[in-house]
């Protein structure tokens, strides 16, 4: 579990090794935080980004049609995810530093906190915050508004790649993205990060760095997930190669399945990320050794604006668009979102989803 060992870990490509390897990290997990897998519903509030990502389908100078979710929207998503017990919402969006955005979040907040909560003895939903980087003033408006997750991705540890993958400019700094990092743990949130597999110019030795981070920043969550390309996009046009699909999933499900080895009790997100490249992508990472998952109740008409990168399939792929019938077996209860495409056999399993509940990680220490 050094450097070394993690870095030839994920160099190698032995599929038996593989499976060896995410067995283990499932066998760990639940011998660790048990079998329990909690849901975060998924708000993708909107796709309008200040940012210029090099990677990044919604980037701002990438020609899409934007939206923004009006307040009734969030609150009705919110209200669903309330109504389905899944205990937790996930705000993420483009990075935006208006002041009437600040503001709308901090509202929302208030405002998801006040709704009733659907069973006895379950809490008011708890809420995750993924918007990028802001001030430190505009986290702590927002923690004390209620949210007590953030999810900013470091995207790579290695500040060289870092400064491959993004522009040039005082907007786009690792030193500035490291930092907010500390000023969310530091305020007392559960401050989760990750970065992203397979992405051109990655070596095993960087993945095996951002691992080490997560452990050494003593993250409480981790949400990382495989590099998909956007066609659009100047890394993809740029040409760098990258691993095949074939390789960014499995490298995808390793690295879960190592964070997992490597500390056992935080909270690991099965990325949607993982879905475009597989059809049960996500329940692969739950048996990798991952606990959270994020079904995503963004309204239809918006998410399909959401483009990261390119996710036509998770239309395609979901069995609750394809098949209604099978809308009342799946886990997340009488599915109606098209990106959500977890299916029965998770529960052959016996994995217990935690409806009704936070979930937060049992390696959290308040600051
Ligand atoms: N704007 C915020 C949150 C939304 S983007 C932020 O950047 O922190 C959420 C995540 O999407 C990013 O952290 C990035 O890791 C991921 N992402 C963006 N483009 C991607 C791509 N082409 N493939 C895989 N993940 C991508
Ligand atoms: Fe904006 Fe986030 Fe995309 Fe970067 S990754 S362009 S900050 S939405």
């Amino acid at each position: 579990m050094d450097r070394e060992g993690l870095a030839a870990a994920i160099a190698c490509e032995d599929p038996a090794f593989e499976e060896a390897l995410r067995d283990e990290a499932y066998r760990v997990k639940v011998e660790t935080i048990g079998p329990e897998v909690y849901l975060r519903g998924l708000i993708e509030i909107s796709n309008i980004c200040a940012k210029n990502c090099l990677y990044c389908g919604i980037r701002r100078d990438i020609n899409c049609q934007r939206y923004e979710l009006s307040d009734e929207e969030v609150m009705a998503t919110a209200k669903v995810a309330s109504r389905r017990h899944f205990g937790s919402v996930v705000i993420q969006g483009g990075e935006r530093t208006d002041p009437a955005f600040i503001r709308k979040i901090t509202r929302l907040l208030k405002a998801i906190k006040e709704i009733e909560p659907a069973a006895e003895g379950e809490l008011p939903l708890g809420i995750t915050l993924s918007l990028g980087e802001q001030s430190r003033e505009v986290y702590e408006e927002w923690f004390d508004a209620g949210a007590h997750r953030y999810l900013l991705r470091i995207e790579s540890t290695n500040p060289d790649l870092y400064h491959k993958i993004h522009p040039n400019n005082s907007l786009h700094s690792y030193d500035r993205r490291l930092q907010a990092l500390y000023d969310l743990k530091e305020i007392g949130y559960q401050a989760g990060t990750g970065a992203m597999i397979g992405l051109p110019y990655q070596t095993p030795e960087d993945m095996a760095d951002d691992l080490l981070f997560y452990k050494e920043f003593d993250a409480p969550m981790v949400g990382m997930g495989p590099y998909n390309p956007h066609p659009e996009t100047p890394l993809t046009l740029s040409g760098a190669p990258y691993p095949s699909a074939e390789r960014r999933l499995a490298l995808g499900l390793k690295m879960i399945a190592l964070l997992r080895l490597l500390v056992p009790d935080i909270n690991i997100a099965a990325a949607t990320a993982l879905e475009v490249l597989d059809p049960r992508g996500r329940e692969k990472g739950i048996l990798s050794g991952a606990n959270v998952i994020m079904p995503n109740i963004t309204p239809e008409e918006q998410m399909v604006k959401y483009n990261l990168y390119d996710r036509k399939t998770l239309l395609r792929d979901c069995p609750s668009s394809v098949d209604p019938e099978k809308r009342d077996t799946h886990i997340c209860r009488n599915c109606v979102f098209p990106f959500c495409s977890l299916g029965d056999d998770l529960n052959g399993k016996k994995i217990v989803i935690g409806y009704g509940r936070w979930g937060d990680s049992k390696h959290f220490k308040k600051p």
